[in-house]
């Protein structure tokens, strides 16, 4: 039998997808590209802009074009929040929300015996427990992604996620310890930790278990070459972890946290809980605390009442910050939220200048924290190779191109030369 999985959105939902296709596997399935012709088709959906939704639809339409007679299960946070949108669609056979994802070669098989639509969408706000699924084996990748948590009861108020997901459930330390060793033992020099809410790991565990515990763990296994964290709640930083990163050389140089709006109008709308000056003062401690670190963000542009005097504050607020990358998005508007419910919406085609504009300031901004680090020598992960070029990431997550023979999964030593693409062109220092 053969299985095809794809996966939108994030790198929670990546991560996910590789569980699943190791439980397939476990199982005798053979995973081909999701492009060919298989027996099972999996798609793990993501909800976080109508965007995501459109594009679910679309790939689940083409699975079934592809193959009529295919079982076609559809699972992650669009399947979660609207079940019988996807039910209504033509072919989709299994129907799973963000929990159940450990029973989906059941529930395969199940429709492969009887007719109609299987599977379960569970109630997400009382699942209070991490699903546990262990990785069969080496994803095809070179940073290992790793997740630790689920959940979020934030509830900013344009996020559909924390109904999607339901509350904060963390993978138990021994079991983070368990899979980091795994993953080293394939052979990965990097494990990313990822969480819907990683800032927040270990708040529902009995003692005092936080995100600086898990790191710890991961730190523990020989063999490790680099950790990097996936997006926090800058807010949520702890002095401990400050300590992890500074004293701990294989602790990646690279925080994403996101800030989402610059002006303080906007931010309390959306229920974020900080101000632009506390972030300010924050980022200002962690670059005190951690020499040379790079800061990723997320801003969302176009917000329900966002007018153009907080949009231009926003902008005024990114042109201080030094942050290395920035995320753009223009907000998308999801049913059920209360952004969603008020009046005051913003104009498409304005939203589409904001995005534009604030695009424009982020590549500005890129392009200034890589220039300061030509002539510096610094060490690459490399990843991706072609047409002769590999491509890969510094610790502090700076794209380095080379045309040197170099080997993907290896890290190597580099000296920056100068600016190319969306990162630096660099050569090996032996
Ligand atoms: S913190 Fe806010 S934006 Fe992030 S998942 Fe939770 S509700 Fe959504």
């Amino acid at each position: 039998m053969k299985v095809a999985l794809t996966t939108l959105g994030c790198k929670v939902n990546q991560f996910e997808t590789e569980t699943m296709e190791g439980l397939f596997k476990q199982r005798g399935y053979e995973v081909v590209p999701f492009e060919a012709r298989a027996d099972v088709y999996v798609i793990n959906t993501c909800s976080v802009t109508s965007l995501g939704d459109r594009k679910s639809r679309q790939i689940i339409r083409r699975a079934h074009r592809e193959n009529p007679q295919a079982i076609v299960a559809v699972c992650g946070c669009y399947a979660q929040v609207a079940p019988d949108e996807i039910k209504a669609i033509e072919g989709v056979r299994v129907v799973l929300g963000t929990k159940e994802r450990a029973h989906i070669v059941d529930y395969v098989e199940k429709a492969m015996q009887e007719d109609g639509i299987q599977g379960t969408i569970t109630d997400i706000m009382k699942a209070k427990t991490f699903e546990d699924i262990p990785l069969y084996d080496s994803p095809e990748r070179t940073r290992a992604f790793l997740k630790i948590e689920d959940g979020c009861q934030n509830f900013c108020s344009y996020c559909i996620i924390p109904y999607a997901r339901g509350p904060v459930k963390s993978r138990l330390p021994e079991h983070v310890h368990r899979e980091a060793e795994k993953l080293v033992a394939m052979g990965f020099k990097e494990i990313v930790l990822t969480g819907i809410h990683l800032g927040a790991y270990g708040r529902d565990l009995p003692g005092d278990i936080t995100l600086a515990d898990a790191c710890r763990e991961v730190l523990s296994v020989p063999g490790l070459k680099r950790l990097r964290l996936g997006s926090l709640e800058s807010i949520e930083l702890s002095p401990e972890l400050f300590a992890l990163i500074r004293e701990d050389e294989r602790f990646c140089a690279h925080l994403h946290l996101p800030l989402q709006a610059g002006s303080d109008k906007v931010l309390k709308d959306m229920n974020r809980h900080y101000d632009t000056q506390e972030f300010a003062r924050l980022i200002e401690h962690i670059e005190e605390e951690v020499p040379g670190v790079a800061i990723s963000t997320d801003i969302i542009v176009g917000f329900p009442g966002e007018t153009e005097e907080d949009f231009e504050q926003g902008l005024s607020f990114v042109e201080k910050m030094n942050f290395a990358r920035m995320h753009v998005f223009p907000y998308s508007r999801r049913t059920g939220t209360p952004a969603a419910a008020r009046k005051d919406q913003v104009d498409e085609a304005v939203k589409k200048e904001r995005v534009h504009r604030m695009q424009a300031l982020a590549d500005r901004k890129a392009e200034e924290f890589h220039r300061s680090f030509i002539g510096r020598e610094m060490r690459v992960l490399f990843e991706t190779a072609k047409d002769g070029i590999t491509d890969g990431l510094t610790d502090n997550y700076i794209r380095v191109y080379t045309d040197e023979a170099v080997d993907c999964g290896e890290i190597y030593k580099v000296q920056i030369d100068k600016l190319w693409r969306d990162g630096v062109w660099a050569h090996c220092v032996h």
